[in-house]
């Protein structure tokens, strides 16, 4: 015989993944599982507020007769390095810090590039000294960074500072890109201390310094390393409270990729092909944009990291310049 339909058995079992889902809700917050939209890292605010308070560390700085002032070398027409430069040259302006600029044909010799670098040295005037990268391949970069005066290594490359983050002192100059990272972190209020952090790639600019920040004291994550030798570093990001993203590889992480809630900040500055666009390229990250369904903070690219690369510059160029009257 057929059995009467019994409705309010139906209407029970449709209620009960939404039930499950607001109980979800309920013990783990809004911040995780399907209905995440990530909130914006937004680095260009957060840049905005660190240049705020140096415009009055500036003041402070010629009440007592001194100017900031960076050099900036660029050896090449590398076009990107051109626009990074003049971005620099342009936060310079922006703030009051003398800025001098100077350029050098792509077939100089590495020795014309040290006179410059000893000139400035010995320059009392002057108290940050940029060499934009990359160099010429003829040129040895890394020996070209160490002759570069430790306490005007505004890029934070020299042995000498690196070699403080590594004892875990913050005393010396830090690597601009990482610890605006850092600092964008804190600006968003993400809690640290316990978290579990990846980072994604291991260079000596970017991926190792961020590893060590974020294991400082005080910082307290646990943290990954991943690289091309990882064996499976899809894996191993997904295990990530918090995920660095710095390989250069356009769009590689993807949602899968990421925890529910993470915090994802994506360093990857890459040059895709895009027909709809005249000029026929865009600039992507490492991060694709399918994350912002699963991550609880994501940085854009344009407009994260790289604002903040240029805001802890002006930060290292003013302390440098405050140790002239300390
Ligand atoms: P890099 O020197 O080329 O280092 C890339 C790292 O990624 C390396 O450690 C490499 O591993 C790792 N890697 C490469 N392919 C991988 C893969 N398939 N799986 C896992 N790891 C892989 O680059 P970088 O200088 O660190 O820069 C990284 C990105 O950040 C670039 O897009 C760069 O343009 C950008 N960037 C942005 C800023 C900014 O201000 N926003 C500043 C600096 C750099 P191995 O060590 O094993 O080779």
């Amino acid at each position: 015989m057929h059995k009467p339909v019994d409705h309010r058995r139906i209407l029970g079992f449709l209620r009960r993944p939404i039930a499950i889902e607001w109980k979800r809700i309920l013990k783990e917050g809004v911040t995780t599982g399907p209905l995440m939209v990530a909130q914006r890292l937004d680095g260009r605010a957060c840049a905005a507020s660190v240049e705020e308070e140096l415009h009055a560390r500036i003041s402070n700085l010629k009440q007592a007769g001194i100017i900031p002032h960076l050099a900036v070398v660029i050896v090449g027409d590398d076009p990107a390095s051109h626009v990074y430069v003049g971005s620099k040259v342009k936060a310079c302006e922006r703030l009051g810090i003398k800025s001098t600029h100077i350029e050098l044909p792509s077939d100089s010799n590495e020795s014309e590039v040290r006179d410059i670098i000893n000139k400035l040295n010995a320059d009392d005037s002057l108290h940050g000294i940029l060499v934009q990268s990359p160099l010429p391949k003829h040129m040895d970069e890394e020996g070209l960074t160490d002759l570069i005066s430790p306490n005007k290594d505004v890029d934070g490359f020299h042995p000498e500072n690196l070699g403080r983050l590594v004892q875990g002192r913050m005393d010396g100059m830090l690597p601009c890109t990482p610890s605006g990272v850092m600092r964008m972190l804190q600006w968003a209020g993400v809690e640290t201390s316990g978290k579990s952090a990846v980072v994604l790639g291991r260079s000596r600019i970017v991926g190792n310094p961020m590893a060590l920040l974020l294991g400082a004291k005080g910082v307290d994550c646990t943290v990954t390393v991943a690289h091309s030798r990882t064996a499976d570093s899809r894996a191993v990001c997904s295990t990530a409270d918090i995920l660095i993203a710095a390989v250069g590889r356009a769009e590689m992480v993807t949602e899968d990729w990421v925890k529910p809630g993470a915090v994802v900040v994506d360093v990857g500055i890459n040059r895709v092909d895009d027909t709809t666009r005249e000029r026929g390229w865009r600039l992507a990250g490492d991060v694709d944009s399918s994350v912002a369904n699963t991550a609880s903070w994501l940085s854009p690219v344009p407009g994260g990291v790289g604002p903040m690369t240029i805001a802890m510059l002006m930060e290292n160029t003013v302390r440098a310049a405050e140790m002239k009257i300390i």
